[in-house]
């Protein structure tokens, strides 16, 4: 069963015509897409009611949307009554017996009539009872006086939960049987005049763009009474909240209410599973979906320490090693520890130019060596020993010839005759390195999950390395989402705007050093998206949407993830940067950023920047940030994370003029972001904030 996209719940009602004024015991439909009702329905009477959901059902099949439709009377009555009117087994011979002999109106309907006629085909009095006119009926008793009619008085689903009417009372308080008697008739006649679209339940599979379902408001009578507390019509509220709950729950929730082994009869969905229904009805956190990205329970807004602690926690490298050579390897993430093949530096050598001899050979005060033959020079040894008391020439970067421990600069030294002179004062060793003072043949000379700068490449080779073993790169999927989308450069009509979104995620995921896959735009169109998805999560590690992840009309990303099954919308205590939207499509990552690019930039590098790194083997990374004086005021509210565009000028960060998140002039003009605790705080100027660099995000 794939997921409903619009769910709508009405209330029944067997009454004549209400008025133009909204009240309460009259028809009510209540609609919700996304756990977010709109305002509910009042329709006056029955004619009216159903000409409103024909055209909710025309629409919704219009849109390619699929319609949960649910109705709060039986769709069917006690074991054994349909065959004993109709001959038939089949629930729908009764409806179609109903629809064919109920007479209906907005001022009035033949249902008491009815009854009594459809007693007198039974033996003894009854089953219906109840009759709500001044004039006596033929075969229909005023009181409960029935006897001997050999009908079961209860379905099994109202035997089983509290507080259920029999649909044999045709009126009184609560009485819910002139209601089955004047529905199943407009049910019948939707279900003719959408043959083929529509699947009722619990007796046909739901495999139709429209279900009809039997529901019931008292299931969730907790979370409508304290609704009702606040004021309002009680038949708007019960509406509006059970539209509310079944369209908040899981797809898997919804399909172990929707599982029942249900008898000829029909049943209430939700049956036995009133906590839940209740919770979801109410104004509080949807229940916790069964996936990697879900949250803990009651959290409502999610620090931003909480949300990358998740996704550190659940993320892990997604890519191979291969080798590359060692040019090559700028920018790659080192897959496994390098060690040092030989020692650098190798040899003892010097450090400068100027005269080697053995420091132990030297006398006192001012010192005159003889030289000797040769010189020794970087590359090229110097074949044989350098007798005590003499010197040799000697170039920076040559290895020390046997017999010298110790240079002098050739600055602090007179040469003639084959000698040189130098004043005392030489320390022992001076102007030398020892062989492998600075990496050990043997020694870890680079660590893995490095990402590998230029300073990497120098070491690498120093310690004689040709091949790295790097993780391949990342494979990055861009995507701009939105009908109001035209790439610069192309005609715009009025209210398109130019995608400034996927150039700057595109370079963005250039500077990380990942691969870019650029998927181009795509429409508000939720199986146009769903193609790309597909495709993306073939081809890529991971997805970076824009646009369409809030919960609106428009937003398929979120709905696309939601549907998918794996898929929270994270509210995290951020700004600017809400909503993000983090799932697993095709078991991809996909991070589904806001559309306003000040928002997409900020959290990418916050959020996609640390999970990235992540999934490409280099770790979780934290950028650096370093505390210096604001340049500056601000007062911040508590509650959530605030980052603002600043860059640091004479020692301070200034931030930008506009902490407008439309302001992609503040992006541009920006070098990095002032971080504010999510707690309240006042900035004065000259107080340490902290400030990251772009280039800490790298
Ligand atoms: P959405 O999240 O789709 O509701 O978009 C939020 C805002 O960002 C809207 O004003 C969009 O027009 C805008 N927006 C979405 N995608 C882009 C994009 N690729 N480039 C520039 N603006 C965008
Ligand atoms: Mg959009």
């Amino acid at each position: 069963m794939t997921k409903f996209d619009t769910v709508a719940i009405v209330d029944w009602s067997a009454g004549n015509d209400t008025g133009s004024r909204p009240r309460k015991d009259a028809i009510w439909m209540g609609i919700a897409r996304d756990g977010q009702t709109e305002e509910p329905v009042y329709l006056r009477n029955r004619p009216v009611a159903e000409h409103a959901i024909a055209d909710l059902i025309d629409a919704e099949l219009a849109a390619g949307r699929r319609l949960f439709l649910g109705f709060d009377f039986p769709f069917g009555y006690p074991r054994g009554f349909g065959e004993a009117l109709t001959g038939s087994e089949d629930p729908f011979a009764l409806w179609a017996w109903l629809e064919a002999r109920l007479e209906d109106s907005p001022k009035a309907n033949n249902r008491f009539d009815l009854a009594g006629q459809i007693n007198r085909q039974f033996p003894g009095i009854g089953p219906f009872w109840f009759n709500g006119l001044g004039r006596d009926i033929d075969g229909l008793p005023r009181k409960d006086t029935r006897d001997g009619h050999g009908m079961p008085e209860l379905r099994r689903v109202e035997a089983q939960s509290k507080g259920t009417f029999s649909c044999w009372q045709l009126g009184g308080a609560g009485a819910v049987g002139g209601q089955v008697l004047t529905g199943l008739p407009v049910l019948e006649r939707l279900r003719r005049r959408f043959s083929g679209q529509v699947a009722v339940w619990p007796f046909e599979p739901l495999d139709r763009p429209v279900a009809f379902v039997e529901i019931w408001p008292g299931l969730i009578n907790a979370a409508v009474k304290d609704a009702e507390a606040q004021g309002g019509i009680r038949d708007a509220h019960q509406v509006r909240l059970l539209s509310r709950a079944v369209s908040r729950l899981p797809q898997a929730r919804l399909r172990a209410m929707l599982d029942v082994d249900a008898p000829k009869e029909g049943w209430i969905m939700g049956q036995g599973f009133e906590t839940e229904l209740t919770q979801a009805a109410r104004l509080a956190p949807p229940p916790l979906r069964d996936d990697c990205f879900a949250l803990p329970a009651g959290v409502d807004w999610t620090p931003v320490d909480d949300a990358l602690a998740m996704l550190q926690d659940r993320l892990h490298a997604v890519v191979e090693q291969e080798d590359v050579a060692v040019k090559n390897a700028a920018n790659r993430i080192l897959a496994s520890d390098v060690i040092a093949v030989r020692s650098n530096p190798h040899l003892p050598n010097t450090a400068v130019d100027g005269y080697g001899f053995a420091y132990a050979s030297l006398g006192q005060g001012d010192q005159i060596l003889p030289l000797v033959k040769g010189r020794a020079a970087a590359g090229l040894a110097f074949e044989g020993a350098v007798p005590a008391g003499h010197a040799i020439r000697i170039l920076t970067g040559a290895a020390l010839p046997d017999g010298v421990d110790t240079v002098i600069l050739q600055e602090d030294v007179t040469v003639g005759g084959g000698q040189i002179a130098f004043r005392p004062g030489v320390k022992t060793g001076a102007n030398t390195r020892k062989a492998g003072e600075d990496v050990h043949a043997g020694d870890v000379a680079l660590k893995a999950g490095r990402k590998l700068t230029p300073a990497d490449l120098a070491l690498a080779s120093a310690v004689g390395i040709s091949r790295l073993p790097v993780f391949r790169r990342l494979r990055v999927a861009v995507l701009s989402t939105g009908d109001e989308l035209v790439d610069a450069g192309e005609a715009a009509a009025p209210g398109q705007i130019y995608d400034a979104n996927r150039p700057m995620l595109s370079a963005l995921v250039d500077q990380f050093g990942f691969d870019c896959v650029d998927l181009g735009r795509v429409p508000d169109d939720r199986d146009a998206l769903r193609a790309i998805l597909d495709g993306a999560a073939a081809e890529a590690d991971t997805i970076l949407t824009s646009g369409g992840a809030s919960s609106g009309d428009e937003d398929h990303v979120s709905a696309l993830l939601q549907d998918a099954g794996a898929m929270a919308e994270w509210r995290v205590a951020l700004k600017p940067g809400r909503p993000l939207a983090l799932g697993l499509w095709d078991g991809t990552p996909v991070f589904g950023l806001p559309g306003n690019p000040v928002a997409a930039f900020v959290c990418t590098l916050i959020f996609a920047r640390p999970a990235m790194a992540l999934l490409a083997g280099q770790g979780w990374t934290k950028p650096q940030g370093f505390s210096v004086p604001a340049g500056f005021s601000k007062s911040k509210k508590p509650g959530r994370r605030e980052y603002l565009r600043a860059r640091m000028r004479d020692g301070r960060a200034d931030v930008f003029k506009s902490e407008g998140s439309g302001r992609i002039s503040g992006l541009s003009w920006a070098e990095g972001l002032v971080e504010l605790p999510d707690d309240a705080l006042e900035v004065a100027e000259g107080d340490p904030v902290r400030f990251i660099p772009f280039g800490s995000f790298l």
